[in-house]
């Protein structure tokens, strides 16, 4: 009961109450966008006419992401993603290349591996079990998180390769061939966020490889905003495959939709004969993009 008193507890309620909410896209900044639901007593979810990203009001800022990822998200979240395992167990870990523990990154790497890809930033590394998967693959592999404490985990065990400000990868002009990020997008404020920093650091003809919830699959379509995904305090931003689309189709050279989990063999071979522009039905949504 306490924690609900605290000083971000307080301006959240202030902010969903106010009449001069901002209830512009936090991406276009398009003025025009429509009610999709309520999510919560405090907030509801709107779809911008424009760009199709689907935004939560009232809207999350950075300052506030920095600090729930720092603290109450990795506090209350049990999951492969925030937990830190036992520096005593990394050895073990990595000879099981993290089984049990973590997702297993190999359809993602064959798949840019199909594609030529020899570098790759994991956007959204958590404490860089990824990043360590791409690198084992033989790609030069970087990773960036929000949360400091991550990160230093990570770079103890897997050598300077993670980071936790984007300013620290431009100053040492690092560029990829790829950016890989799963699960990730539907956390930030806006995609700006990650999109400027793809723009910067991606070499020329360059691969993204994305992942979020699908709210343009069967489960948004029949649940709603019931669909635990769709929005939640942890997800203040949703996307359908219309977003992509709208966002990638001037400076994308091909863009390609399906779901995870998928052959990536399969994948491959439609990306380059056959891409597929419109939304797959199932949870998890894969962006396949080349420049
Ligand atoms: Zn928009």
């Amino acid at each position: 009961m306490k924690a609900l008193f605290n000083r971000n507890n307080a301006l959240r309620i202030m902010k969903a109450f106010s009449p001069f909410q901002d209830l512009r896209c936090p991406f276009c900044h398009s003025g025009e966008s429509r009610y999709v639901g309520r999510n919560s007593p405090l907030s509801h979810v709107r779809i911008c006419d424009s760009c199709k990203l689907i935004f939560r009001a009232p809207k999350q800022d950075m300052g506030f992401n920095e600090y729930f990822y720092q603290k109450a998200y990795a506090e209350s979240h049990h999951g492969a993603a925030t937990d830190l395992p036992k520096d005593e167990d990394m050895a073990r870990l990595k000879d099981t290349h993290f089984e049990g523990y973590a997702k297993d990154f190999s359809p993602y790497i064959s798949l840019l591996q199909g594609l030529n890809v020899r570098s790759v930033l994991d956007y959204g590394c958590a404490w860089g079990y990824g990043v360590y998967q791409f690198s084992q693959s033989g790609m030069k592999a970087i990773g960036i998180d929000v949360a400091q404490d991550r990160v230093e985990f990570g770079n103890r065990h897997f050598g300077d390769v993670l980071f936790y400000d984007p300013e620290m990868i431009l100053a040492r002009g690092i560029k990829v061939d790829s950016i890989f990020s799963r699960q990730v997008l539907e956390h930030i404020p806006s995609p700006s966020i990650a999109f400027d920093l793809f723009g910067k650091i991606l070499n020329p003809g360059g691969t993204l490889l994305l992942e979020v919830p699908n709210c343009g699959g069967r489960k948004a379509k029949e649940m709603g905003l019931k669909w635990k995904p769709f929005s939640s305090l942890v997800h203040p931003l949703s996307y359908t495959s219309e977003f992509f689309l709208e966002a990638f189709r001037e400076k994308a050279t091909t863009i390609h939709f399906f779901e995870s989990p998928f052959d990536p063999e399969v994948e491959l071979e439609r990306f380059l004969r056959a891409p597929n522009h419109l939304s797959p039905e199932g949870s998890d949504l894969c962006v396949l993009v080349q420049f």
